[in-house]
């Protein structure tokens, strides 16, 4: 318990607080965000934007909340803006369900770039420099400080930040994206991974994104006036190929009483359609850079994100916390441990989406399968909708924008 005690960071980890932001932002979700949205003002000044980014990360607020309050308020062709970019993240999750071989290239890759960085002195001061915003770029630097002071960057921001650490500074991709994924609070396999190599060029093939000076100067209020970044570069490359598979299922409901493993993935109030004798809360967080340095806001937002669901689910359900309500990892032997003080031998959760809960899962899944466990994991039909459109481009889940409103 020590591990996750005191929570001292601006976006506060309840579903309650999201809700809240969510009802506060909702109506400047229509033309002024259209207009404001690509304006980084500066660190507590993000006014443009919804900083919803923490509660969707975790689901504390589900895609389909956000688009009811803001369809409630705005027609569907004002908030049009808003809305695909919510998109946006249904689409990245998607992507990787069916890329796969994307994230463990991505792990693979950090994992190499680590063990150069190891033996190659001037690479390792370079990328300290740089995630220690001592670059002498004072945009990049201050990016990188707000980053790791307050677990929050602007989209604009991140786009120009990957791209300078990528065409200016000449950094590893793989690396950039592991800065982001240890300190942003909504830090997703998905969503960040698929962005850095969208800015990369690997993503929509050969098509990079190159930040530019003057696009710098004017959506950042003229903080940046002279942002010195390489005007050229050529996309980056890869020998691998990643092929697509179809959408996961999920499994079948179990027969008979179930426990209810919560992650850091699902910390939403919906019921889950189990039987279920208890709940067991987990946390992988730290499993987001294997090789440590996960900030302490990423694990306190994290853990008290799902301590906030357990608390809910077993009120709202009248079931009983396994473990004591301990907050902690998820390993195959909390779950035999919780399971049999629960009376079951069925493990029901919401479906894991690839990523830190989804690895921890699979490292479980072995031992559990031996010992007889069975593991349901229940996808949400929505999202089943969306992932079907995201094999290729966000241009097949844009068109299907209103069919899938319209479910
Ligand atoms: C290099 C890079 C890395 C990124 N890493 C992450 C990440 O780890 N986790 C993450 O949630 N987002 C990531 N994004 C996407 C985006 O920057 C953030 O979702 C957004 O800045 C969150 O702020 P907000 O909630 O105020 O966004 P708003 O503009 O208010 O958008 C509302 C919601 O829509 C979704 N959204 C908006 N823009 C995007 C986008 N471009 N891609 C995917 N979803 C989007 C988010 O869930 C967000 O909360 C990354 C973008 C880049 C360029």
């Amino acid at each position: 318990m020590a591990l996750f005690d005191t929570p001292t960071m601006a976006f506060e980890p309840t579903r309650s607080a999201g809700l809240a932001r969510l009802n506060q932002f909702a109506p400047k979700a229509g033309r002024a965000y259209a207009s404001e949205r690509n304006y980084d003002r500066g660190p507590g000044r993000h006014k443009g934007v919804s900083l919803l980014s923490p509660y969707t990360r975790h689901r504390l607020v589900t895609e389909r909340e956000i688009l009811r309050a803001t369809l409630e308020r705005h027609s569907q062709s004002a908030a049009e803006k808003f809305i695909s970019e919510v998109l946006w993240r249904t689409y990245f999750k998607g992507n990787l369900e069916r890329h796969p071989s994307v994230w463990a290239a991505y792990k693979r890759d950090v994992a190499r770039e680590r063990a150069a960085m190891a033996k190659d002195g001037a690479l390792r001061h370079n990328v300290t420099a740089a995630e220690a915003g001592e670059t002498g770029i004072d945009a990049f630097d201050s990016w990188a400080n707000e980053l790791v002071e307050t677990g929050y960057m602007h989209n604009h921001a991140r786009m120009w930040f990957a791209s300078i650490w990528m065409f200016t500074l000449r950094l590893p991709w793989s690396l950039g994206a592991d800065f982001f994924l240890r300190h942003l609070i909504d830090g997703d396999a998905a969503s960040n991974t698929l962005s850095w190599r969208w800015v990369g060029g690997l993503h929509t093939k050969g098509k990079n994104y190159i930040a530019r000076t003057d696009n710098i100067a004017r959506y950042t209020d003229g903080r940046f006036k002279h942002t010195d970044v390489a005007p050229h570069a050529d996309p980056l490359d890869e020998f691998e190929d990643h092929p697509s598979r179809s959408v996961p299922q999920g499994d079948a409901l179990p027969h008979g009483e179930a426990l209810w493993v919560i992650t850091e993935d699902e910390c939403s109030s919906d019921p889950l359609p189990v039987t279920a004798s208890a709940v067991l809360a987990t946390t992988s967080a730290e499993l987001r850079a294997p090789h440590g340095g996960v900030s302490e806001d990423v694990q306190h937002f994290t853990a008290d994100a799902v301590r906030d669901a357990l608390k809910r689910i077993t009120e709202d359900n009248a079931i009983p916390a396994a473990d004591n309500g301990h907050i902690a990892p998820l390993t195959a032997e909390r779950i035999m441990d919780a399971a049999d003080a629960a009376g079951t031998k069925a493990i029901a959760m919401r479906y894991v989406p690839i990523g830190p809960a989804a690895d921890a899962l699979a490292a479980a899944r072995p031992t559990l399968e031996a010992e007889g466990y069975t593991i349901h994991q229940i996808l949400r039909k929505e999202d089943a909708k969306a992932w079907h459109h995201a094999d290729r481009g966000f241009f097949k889940v844009k068109k299907a924008i209103p069919k899938l409103i319209a479910a």
